[in-house]
């Protein structure tokens, strides 16, 4: 029988990344992973790589540039006419980079002597994973860690079932060939705001059914006020509040909905139809009965601050465990437990995760809304600042939306910050370093920012917490 220092079940970003780390760290690891991808090769990198941020993104980019191709040339006095998209070239470019990246996954492995096995894995008591390969054959390997990275998949609803051509989730929304003329999207979550945004882009006609009363509810209410005004405004997205989907029917190609909301019952019939209603954890015989790890009742791995499970030398990072759905958050949690095995201190802050949805303009976000800090009664003072006030977005023809800044009443360390606007990904990130190291608002204020940058809008929200911004009257 094999046996490893370290066993990692799944090869997403929490999976790789541990695998990875805990191979620097001079551990004998082996990494399983039992996806094999649309190109026929192992599918390295999980969600994320193959069907998850990278495509997305891939296609969000593709979709921007023709957009601003059409929309925003003339304005620089760029003629572009007769513009037209090959959607086929446009997913050929998304699956060579996901070929490239998860490859690269596999070149890392070697690179650091991980060993790549494909198969699935199951925990068995004692320490031991039972690995199944394609063809069925079963081996079983032994470890003295184990670290489950097994993540997440979509949920399917019963009103709208997934067939894949129709009736699509996020992965068949990656593949369409060609723009459908209405497309429906169940779910106004990030997920189903990219990707209506992508064909929405391309001139589909998109209707959003979202069955909570409330937009974007984990968002600061200020930007996602701001967010639907830009969406459903500017953009044309039909985003549909309290509608909650009852049922579909699939005929002669296209899907007809059914959804009630205040006003009743009521049917729309759409070309494609995106499911967007959330992922759930991948645990299906993940694990033996007697192993020691436990689930909750959803099938989320139980864990502590530092990803332990219930059986000592079992780990669980990413997806599968509590905590925000996000690459970045299972990797750095991949990197935490490689590093307690080796006795390390390592913990992970999960206070400052950012959040990003990555629609144009960008919406990101670190730390508290104001909302949740009134709840907590927690006194807190605000700085806003505009894009419109901002000559780089002005010379970039891209004002929409604006940095909020929210800082503690009395010691002014920063308790959040939530943008919406170009580059909201890369600005919030600043930030989560500005927290990271406990800074106040004043200390952002107090920062050289070069000029002109979009960064200066996020000194100019932090100077606003005290009402002195310069560049807004
Ligand atoms: P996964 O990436 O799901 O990887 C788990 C891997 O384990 C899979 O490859 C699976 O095949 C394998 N596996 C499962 N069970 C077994 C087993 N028993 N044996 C062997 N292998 C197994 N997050 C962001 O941070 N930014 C984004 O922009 C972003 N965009 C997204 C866009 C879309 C359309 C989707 C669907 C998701 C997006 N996400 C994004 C979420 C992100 O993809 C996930 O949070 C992330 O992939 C989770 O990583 P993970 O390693 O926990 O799990």
């Amino acid at each position: 029988m094999s046996k490893y220092d370290v066993v990692v079940i799944g090869s997403g970003p929490a999976g790789y990344v541990a695998a990875i780390r805990a191979a620097q760290l001079g551990l004998n690891v082996a990494c399983l992973e039992r996806s094999t991808n649309k190109l026929g090769k192992t599918g390295f990198g999980g969600t994320c790589l193959n069907v998850g941020c990278i495509p997305s993104k891939a296609l969000l980019d593709s979709t921007h540039k023709f957009v601003e191709a059409q929309d925003d040339f003339a304005i620089h006095g760029i003629a572009a006419t007769g513009l037209s998209i090959d959607i086929p070239q446009m997913i050929a470019r998304k699956d060579q980079i996901v070929g490239q990246l998860t490859g690269g996954i596999g070149q890392l492995f070697k690179a650091n002597g991980v060993t790549a096995i494909k198969g699935s894995g199951k925990v068995l008591a004692g320490k031991k994973v039972e690995v199944t390969d394609d063809d069925g054959k079963v081996e079983t390997i032994e470890a003295d860690n184990i670290i489950i990275a097994a993540g997440s998949i979509p949920i399917d609803i019963p009103p709208a079932p997934i067939d894949q051509d129709v009736i699509v989730d996020s992965t068949g929304a990656l593949e369409f060939l060609e723009t459908p003329k209405r497309l429906g999207v169940i779910g106004a979550g990030v997920i189903g705001l990219e990707l209506g945004s992508v064909w929405g882009r391309l001139g589909a006609e998109v209707v959003v059914l979202e069955a909570l009363e409330d937009f974007l509810p984990n968002v600061d209410k200020q930007i996602a006020k701001e967010a639907k005004k830009i969406f459903t405004k500017k953009q044309g997205l039909d985003i549909r509040l309290g509608a909650r989907v009852t049922g579909s029917e699939v005929k002669d190609g296209k899907v007809t909905v059914t959804y009630a909301d205040n006003d009743g019952e009521k049917q729309e019939v759409f070309d494609k139809l995106i499911v967007a209603v959330g992922r759930r954890p991948q645990s299906e015989g993940l694990l033996a009965g007697d192993c020691g790890v436990t689930m909750d009742e959803r099938g989320f791995v139980y864990v502590n601050d530092y990803c332990e499970t219930d059986a000592p030398g079992i780990y669980a990072v990413g997806d599968i465990v509590r905590g925000p759905m996000l690459a970045h958050k299972g990797s750095e949690e991949g990197v935490m437990v490689a590093e307690r095995i080796v006795g390390q201190k390592a913990a992970m802050n999960y206070d400052t995760i950012p959040n990003v949805i990555y629609t144009h303009p960008e919406i990101a976000a670190v730390g508290q809304t104001e909302e949740q800090l009134k709840a907590d009664g927690i006194d807190y003072k605000v700085g806003v600042f505009p894009f419109a006030a901002s000559g780089r977005a002005m010379a970039a023809n891209d004002t929409a939306g604006m940095v909020k800044m929210i800082a503690h009443a009395e010691t002014d360390r920063i308790l959040g910050c939530h943008i919406i606007g170009p580059s909201a990904a890369d600005l919030v990130q600043q930030v989560v370093i500005a927290m990271e190291f406990g800074s106040s608002a004043e200390d952002i204020g107090l920062t050289v920012f070069g000029h002109p940058t979009l960064s200066e809008t996020v000194k100019e929200a932090a100077l606003a917490v005290e009402g002195h911004a310069i560049h807004i009257a």
